[in-house]
């Protein structure tokens, strides 16, 4: 196929076969997640730590906890059963480029057993510039970053607190850093031909109309997707922590905004959020045929 008019053809031939990024590849090719990333350094107001990271994932869903041998070992089991696999991401359930080592192991040993396997990974930004000169080693050509705003004042609805470097931020001074970073690593990115999708979470109210500003910024600097994620407020859960009673976006507010940016980075509407571990073809999720109790103790 010839891509979509609005994308170059040297990214359409990077993406084609990516099931996350092309309509038609993802009837064709299986993603998997596997949630080797516990942890966030940074506090999203809509966010309950208990479920999976809401940047890349529907909010309310407990993935099941790997470590990287675990991982692995899951990904060649699945490799083994579903033919079609063909993308590996890291995803959460919190932020995969704050505990690196648990990313980077995972990634390590999967790559030595499936060298053709595409890697990729979905973070805030905030630790990312520090892993940069890594990603291009481990070969990994696909980042996802979850940008919510670049106004820090924006920001401060958004984020009550980051982690950076040894010390809690709060307030202003908390988005302005998290900002920075964010930008930093679209600059990185790009620098290095990593191919960049950013995430935005539509909070109504709180960053709707900011996020065309954001679009045209992410555009400017790179990102060759932009996919808008509706805020999905699950009250049952207390998923929404610090933004209680915000609700999300109805299917005309998010179709508006998706339809005002279009022309922008290239706006993706297919993504599913699908949870930190889900396994399969797109829209399908066989995570419950592969919790690690019916993995194999060895698989090759
Ligand atoms: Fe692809 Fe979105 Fe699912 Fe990630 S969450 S695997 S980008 S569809
Ligand atoms: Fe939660 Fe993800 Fe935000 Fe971290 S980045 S607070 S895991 S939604």
């Amino acid at each position: 196929s010839d891509g979509p008019s609005d994308m170059a053809p040297e990214i359409w031939e990077k993406v084609k076969d990516h099931p996350c990024y092309s309509e038609e590849a993802h009837h064709y090719f299986a993603r998997m997640h596997v949630a080797v990333a516990p942890a966030c350094n940074i506090q999203c107001n809509y966010c309950n730590r208990k479920y999976d990271c809401a940047n890349e994932s529907r909010p309310g869903v407990v993935s099941e906890r790997l470590d990287p041998e675990q991982a692995a070992r899951k990904v060649i089991a699945v490799a083994n059963e579903v033919p079609q696999l063909s993308v590996l991401g890291i995803a959460g359930p919190g932020d995969s480029a704050y505990d690196w080592r648990k990313t980077k192991e995972t990634f390590d040993l999967v790559y030595k057993q499936l060298p053709d396997i595409k890697l990729c990974l979905s973070t805030n930004g905030l630790a990312l510039p520090d892993h940069v000169d890594d990603l291009l080693e481990m070969n990994i050509d696909h980042v996802t970053l979850t940008i919510n705003m670049i106004d820090p004042e924006v920001g401060t609805k958004i984020y009550p607190w980051i982690f950076y470097q040894h010390k809690r931020h709060t307030g202003l001074e908390a988005s302005k850093i998290l900002h920075e970073r964010q930008m930093q690593s679209l600059d990185l990115l790009a620098e290095r031909g990593i191919l960049v999708k950013v995430n935005s979470v539509m909070i109504p109210g709180i960053n709707d109309k900011h996020l065309l500003e954001v679009n045209k910024v992410v555009k400017e600097k790179g990102a060759f997707l932009h996919n808008i994620m509706p805020l999905i407020s699950a009250p049952e859960h207390g998923t929404v922590f610090g933004l209680e009673g915000q609700r999300g976006p109805t299917a005309a507010e998010l179709k508006e905004l998706q339809d005002a940016c279009a022309g922008g980075a290239n706006l993706m509407r297919h993504c599913r959020q699908c949870r930190a571990d889900a396994v399969g073809l797109l829209g399908e999720d066989r995570g419950q045929e592969f919790t690690m109790d019916l993995v194999p103790e060895e698989v090759s």
